[in-house]
This record gives structure tokens, C-alpha cells and sequence, in this order.
């Protein structure tokens, strides 16, 4: 547009730099007005309070969450005395007393289920006849014998047909039904519970691996799920209904999780959690190590020199002992143990604290893994096995039922997470998954010596276990990072929305605020059109005042033809052509 010869010197192909490298950007209003800032800056502050706050610090939303996988172990005893291995030679059973055992015909207490039977101490072979090798353990609550007799053998005087290969022999006494008969075949006790198999321990051990992340639960402190909403309270019965209502509405929530460390057994020095170091976790540390040794070596070239250095000296070795704090961790519970010990030897009290540790029929980690009594396992469920029905009024103990225990992996924690501490911790959830009957069927080991004439078989009913590795380790990914800011500005850009939108229609300086905010033309059709450039111009001007775009209507001359003569201020374009063509 200039025709200056300096200007030539700025051209491109013929093409002025200024405009071909111009750069468009917005124009925007600066409002002074505190209660309009105070309402976008305290939405702002809301957004970011959720994103970085809530989402990012406490949620972890950061972190790509990847399921845990691994390896479970169970193994299981009955009750012993010191919770010793019941395969070990010397080791003695811990049962209760079958009068202590309120299903129990020899129950003496004042407590009545009415659904006594006999009961029977089972051991662990008897028990579990194939031993453990999946991640389930089927542990028996009731069995029941079953006395037959052959029917009769295919031949030719029956058409080589049989109506039954064995018939179950005649019971009465029986608690349900023909089921679960106490007399059957005229032998007695033929239906029996297992006796204390609450105190029944089972020990879970598992192992997980996930990019790199491995290891096994001894080497983590463990933790306990416990969810207040789901152990019961009380001594109601409930019945099959009851027991699918819970199971579809007692959800855990997050916030009812309480996690309670698992004890170690006594004695045992098990893993414990290392606390939140901003100087290790966050890699800081690793900087400062380099400062420290650094300086030692400093401080050693100037011993050399016979230096005198008291001050620093007692700096260092309190940095030190700072960092070593963690090894010690360790040790301090076994000599918090061995104090205990000499406390009660020193002969101020007589308690033995191994015993009182033992009473205390808790659950433990020890060498080997975690350990559950089965009546933990059902109290942490909301399960009972004398006070849940099915639907045909069996009690658990009698039908069975299945629990599921996961082992939950973990490594994120609120805030901590960001700033670089993620150690692996585990934490126990039981759930009962509700079945009517749970119980397996099989021919006895021992048969009676008519056999095959008559043969002996036996249901079981029981507990199932289903022992399994759950939850996620989360790994920092920079691209939910980024997903997690472009939701702050996506959110931050609402702000604006809903400032302008309450300034613009709801406020009492509505009318202020939009013109600010908009610059109104003036109404198009009442404009006068220029016949040379086309540019509309305003009925109180003579002169069309039209400049091209892109051009500055300073520094270019307006078009400045006349207002032609024919057309009227008002006046259509429409009209306008029509009038000029007649
Ligand atoms: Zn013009």
C-alpha cells in the first residue's frame, strides 16, 4: 500500500512483509470491577481446587492404574496350642470344649440355636483329603453319612435294567427334612458338625508382578479391610432374602474402609511400611547425597591440614543418623519385644506375654504369611454360620457357603503419591458370595466289609475359600497429567462462561457490561450503499467514508464518492437497484 521507494526494500515476491507476516490476535475487556473478578477468580479457585486438589493430589487420576497380577498360597490347620505347625511332631490341638460349642449336643451354656447335632473333631488329613493345590480350600462345617445299599446287579432275570445301582438306607432323627439324619441304617451319629471349626486357621500368602513391580506379601506390612457396615451386630437371624439384600446393597464405600494393620506374631520381626521422606522419595535426596559426600570429602582434606572442626563435625553426624533411622526401624521391634519379656521375668507381674499375646485369637502375619481363623474370615464377610439361613432354612453351617479374599495391591496414597512415595501395601477384603449350598459328595476311603454289597459315602457341606490377588499399582503417565490440566482449562474457560453469563443478563449492570463487552453495529438495511466500492455507509454521511479491509482507516483515504443522488437515506438496496434501472 505505501509506495515509498524505503518500502520496497520490505518486499517479498511483491508482497509486503507487514502484511503477509501480520499476526491476528483478540481483543479483550478489562472490566475494574471487584464482584465481577471476585466471581471469576473464586470459580477459577473452585476448578483447580477439584483438578489439582481433589483429582490430581488426593484421586491419583495421574497415575495409570494397571491390575495386579500373582501367585496365592493357603494353607490351613486346625486350632493348635502356640500356633504350632500341626505336621511338626510334639505339636497338641487347641479345640474348645464341645460343652463351650453352642451347635453342639453337649453344650452346656445358655445360648440356643436350635440346630444342635452331634459334633466331631476332624483333623487336618481327614479333613482335607487331597490337601491344597488350587487357590480354593474347602474347609467342612457338616457331614453327613451316607449308608446304601446295592439295588440289585444287571442280569437277565431283570432285563439287564436297574431302577438304582444303590439305595440310600432309611434315616430319622433328621434336622431337615431326609436330610441330615442322625440315625441312618440303624447306626448312630451319622450326622455331625466340625467341631470349632471357627478357630480353624488358614494362612494366606501371595505374590505380584506388574511392569516390574514384584515381590511377595512377606516382604510388605499387611493390612486388614475392615468395613463397619458389613459386620454384623447383634444375634438376629437372617434370613435368605435378607441375606440377598445386603449382598446387593452393603456396598463397602472407600471412606467406610478402615485398614487395620495386621500384628506380627510374637516375636517376629515381619516388614513394616517405611514413612513418607520427601528427601528420598521425591529424588531430592539423591542430590543431597552428592552435596553430603561432597562435603565429607571436604571436611577430610581439611582434617588432613589439621584443621579444627567441631561445628561441622556434629553436623554431619547428625545428617547421619538421620538416614540410617530407616535400617534401625526394623530392630526396634524385637527389642520392644525382648523389653517386654524382661519386664515380666524382672517378677513385677507373672504374665507370660507370649501367652497373653496367643490368647488374644487374633489374626497374625508370621514367617510364612497372614493368618485368619475362619471366624474372622466370616465376621469380616457379615457372615454367621448359625444366625444366616438359605432358603430352605438351613443354617451355613449346615449348607455351607463360599468366601472370597483378595489380597488388594496398592501403591498410591493421597498427596504423598505426587511427591514420589508409592511403596507397594497389600490389605485384605472378605466377601461372602452367597450360594444356597456349598458342599461335595464322595465315596468314603474306609468301606464296610460287605462292600460293594453296601458302601458308605459322604456329603460335605463347608466354607469355600477362594483366595485371589486384586487391585493396581498406578505408574506416572505424563499423558493423564496432560489430560488432567487441559480439564482445568476446559473447566476454567466455563468460569468465564458463567461470569459473563450472570453479568451479562442477571446483574444490575447488565447494560454497562454489554457494551463493554459488544460493539453494535448500526442496522445494515437503514444504510445508504456506495455504487463505487459497495461499502454501507450512514445516512448522515455525503461521502462514502469506505476503506478496504486489512487496511487502516487512518493512514488510507476513504473511497469518497458522492451518495448518489437517486437513492434515499433508508432506502433498500433492492429499491436502490430497481430505482436505478428505470
Ligand atoms: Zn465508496
Amino acid at each position: 500500500m505505501q509506495n515509498t521507494p524505503l518500502a520496497k526494500t520490505n518486499e517479498i515476491l511483491g508482497m509486503d512483509t507487514d502484511e503477509v507476516l501480520g499476526y491476528t490476535t483478540s481483543k479483550v475487556v478489562w472490566i475494574r470491577d471487584r464482584w465481577v473478578g471476585a466471581c471469576y477468580y473464586s470459580l477459577v479457585l473452585m476448578v483447580l481446587i477439584y483438578i489439582i486438589g481433589i483429582q490430581v493430589l488426593c484421586r491419583n487420576e495421574h497415575f495409570e492404574l494397571k491390575d495386579v497380577r500373582g501367585l496365592t498360597r493357603l494353607w490351613y490347620s486346625y486350632p493348635t496350642l502356640s500356633n504350632c505347625d500341626p505336621l511338626k511332631e510334639g505339636c497338641r490341638s487347641d479345640y474348645k470344649s464341645l460343652t463351650e460349642l453352642p451347635y453342639c449336643d453337649q453344650y452346656t451354656g445358655p445360648l440356643d440355636t436350635g440346630e444342635r447335632g452331634h459334633c466331631a473333631y476332624e483333623s487336618k488329613l481327614s479333613m482335607v483329603p487331597g490337601g491344597v493345590v488350587d487357590n480354593r480350600l474347602f474347609i467342612p462345617t457338616a457331614v453327613e453319612i451316607l449308608t446304601e445299599m446295592q439295588d440289585c446287579t444287571p442280569s437277565a432275570s431283570n432285563n439287564y435294567q436297574c431302577g438304582n445301582e444303590y439305595i440310600i438306607a432309611n434315616g430319622s432323627d433328621c434336622l431337615h427334612g431326609n436330610y441330615q439324619c442322625s440315625t441312618r441304617g440303624g447306626k448312630k451319629n451319622q450326622f455331625f458338625y466340625v467341631a470349632d471349626v471357627k478357630n480353624y486357621k488358614i494362612r494366606f500368602t501371595s505374590s505380584f508382578d506388574r511392569d516390574g513391580i514384584r515381590g511377595n506379601s512377606l516382604m510388605l506390612p499387611a493390612y486388614v479391610g475392615v468395613c463397619d457396615a458389613t459386620i454384623r451386630k447383634g444375634n438376629k437371624i437372617k434370613t435368605w432374602s435378607e441375606r440377598k439384600f445386603s449382598t446387593k446393597n452393603a456396598k463397602c464405600k472407600d471412606s467406610e474402609l478402615k485398614l487395620e494393620k495386621i500384628p506380627c506374631e510374637f516375636g517376629v520381626d515381619c516388614a513394616e511400611m517405611h514413612k513418607f521422606d520427601i528427601l528420598e522419595d521425591s529424588g531430592i535426596g539423591v542430590a543431597g547425597k552428592e552435596f553430603t559426600h561432597r562435603i565429607d570429602r571436604i571436611r577430610e582434606e581439611l582434617v588432613r591440614r589439621g584443621k579444627n572442626l567441631s561445628d561441622p563435625d556434629a553436623m554431619l553426624t547428625e545428617i547421619r543418623s538421620k538416614r540410617h533411622r530407616g535400617l534401625r526401624r526394623g530392630r526396634e521391634v524385637s527389642k520392644r519385644w525382648a523389653g517386654r519379656a524382661s519386664i515380666s521375668a524382672g517378677g513385677g507381674h507373672k504374665e507370660d506375654p507370649a501367652a497373653e499375646w496367643y490368647g488374644a485369637k487374633k489374626e497374625y502375619s508370621d514367617n510364612w504369611g497372614d493368618v485368619f481363623t475362619i471366624g474372622r474370615l466370616l465376621q469380616l464377610a457379615g457372615a454367621d454360620l448359625d444366625l444366616d439361613r438359605n432358603m430352605d432354612g438351613w443354617t451355613t453351617r449346615q449348607a455351607g457357603t463360599a468366601l472370597e479374599v483378595i489380597a488388594v495391591y496398592n501403591n498410591l496414597y493421597p498427596i504423598l503419591s505426587t511427591f514420589g512415595y508409592t511403596p507397594v501395601q497389600y490389605h485384605y477384603q472378605v466377601n461372602e458370595l452367597i450360594l444356597p449350598y456349598v458342599s461335595r459328595a464322595q465315596v468314603s476311603r474306609a468301606q464296610p466289609h460287605d462292600y460293594p454289597k453296601s458302601r458308605i459315602s459322604e456329603v460335605q457341606y463347608g466354607v469355600m475359600i477362594h483366595f485371589k490377588v486384586g487391585g493396581s499399582f498406578g505408574f506416572f503417565s505424563i499423558v493423564y497429567l496432560i489430560l488432567m490440566l487441559t480439564a482445568a482449562f476446559a473447566l476454567t474457560a466455563t468460569a468465564t462462561t458463567i461470569t459473563d453469563g450472570f453479568f451479562l443478563y442477571v446483574s444490575g449492570q447488565r447494560d454497562n457490561f454489554f457494551h463493554l463487552k459488544y460493539e453494535v453495529s448500526p442496522d445494515f438495511s437503514e444504510l445508504w450503499e456506495c455504487q463505487t466500492c459497495n461499502f454501507m455507509n450512514l445516512p448522515e454521511h455525503d461521502e462514502c467514508r469506505g476503506v478496504p479491509k486489512f487496511s487502516c482507516p487512518r493512514t488510507t483515504p476513504a473511497c469518497g464518492a458522492a451518495r448518489s443522488k437517486e437513492v434515499e437515506g433508508g432506502g433498500k438496496p433492492e429499491e436502490a437497484e430497481a430505482s436505478a434501472s428505470s
